[in-house]
């Protein structure tokens, strides 16, 4: 089912510097066939209320966060296949209707992030809005072979009716105002997300910042331009892009690549704004930048010898 939602241009924000974040980026654990996921994955969370009405909703290895509003709620990303019933669970656990989820996001195209997307979808009957490119794939149920990791990911459900949004383009259900921004170089199609959040007077930037690390199949090189000619311009890009939004609150798709399970312990233990750091982007973006730098220069030493 379609819903009507509006987009609007949004300009790009200027860079925020302070506080320091050490932003882990954690590679993503090569898989052959399900039974070699990460326990992780498929290991039940309670859901957890982040910030006002942002909530987190995934499995303790893999994010889904769901926003709410009066007139509907936003669900970003799906987690396994298998996840999919642990993340409707969640989302009715605290006291919201699956069908009042209108719109389905997502941060990247692999399997471990878009494959309970088909479940999820018909369960709460959302539009799934992705980048051009990412629609593309989600409609396959499998990456193609400009994908960096096409050889090694496995496919997905294919998700019939997705809907695109522009780069930069702000969707609006009821009071919520969620900004995409294309982030490309994990997968040609990756998108990050944000928006605002507050609980009385206590409001913040969220980041959902996709995966940006250069994972791919073995014969894959960044520099020789032939499965993925853009690859370098746009991780360049995506690096930039994530540096500099607005963030006080940086969420990730592999919740340890952000320290989500050490803010949320020290936020337990009573360092009540433990979830902020309006460097962690730039952190994150920074360490991202960094370890692709090194695996272009391993590529190229490769190619001298
Ligand atoms: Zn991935
Ligand atoms: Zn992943």
């Amino acid at each position: 089912m379609m819903v009507p939602y509006r987009t609007s241009k949004r300009a790009r924000v200027p860079a925020r510097i302070a506080g320091l974040l050490a932003a882990f980026l954690i590679a993503h654990v090569p898989t052959v066939g399900a039974e070699k996921v990460p326990a992780t994955w498929l290991e039940p969370q309670e859901p957890i209320r982040l910030l006002g009405n942002t909530y987190y909703v995934g499995t303790r290895g893999l994010s889904s966060i769901l926003i709410t509003s009066d007139e509907g709620h936003v669900l970003i990303d799906g987690g396994v296949m298998d996840a999919a019933p642990m993340i409707a669970a969640n989302i009715e656990k605290l006291g919201f209707k699956l069908r009042d989820v209108r719109a389905i996001l997502h941060s990247h195209a692999h399997f471990d992030h878009v494959g309970g997307l088909a479940e999820l979808q018909e369960l709460t009957g959302a539009d799934v809005v992705s980048s051009k490119h990412g629609a593309k794939v989600l409609r396959q149920g499998r990456a193609g072979p400009d994908d960096p990791q096409f050889e090694s990911a496995e496919a997905f459900p294919a998700i019939e009716h997705v809907s695109t949004i522009g780069n930069g383009e702000t969707l609006q259900i009821g009071h919520i105002a969620i900004t995409g921004y294309y982030t490309p170089g994990h997968t040609p199609g990756g998108m990050s997300w944000s928006w605002y959040s507050c609980d009385k007077l206590e409001c913040a930037n969220f980041v959902y910042a996709d995966s940006l690390t250069a994972i791919s199949d073995p014969d894959f090189r960044y520099t020789d331009g032939t499965r993925y000619r853009t690859a370098l311009s746009d991780f360049r890009w995506s690096f930039r892009i994530v540096r500099n939004l607005y963030c006080d609150i940086l969420l990730t798709p592999h919740p340890e690549a952000s320290d989500l399970w050490g803010r949320l312990a020290r936020r337990d233990a009573g360092q009540r704004d433990a979830l902020y750091d309006m460097d962690a982007c730039r952190a994150y973006s920074n360490r991202a930048r960094q370890a692709f730098e090194e695996r272009l220069a391993r590529e190229m030493r490769e190619r001298r010898q």
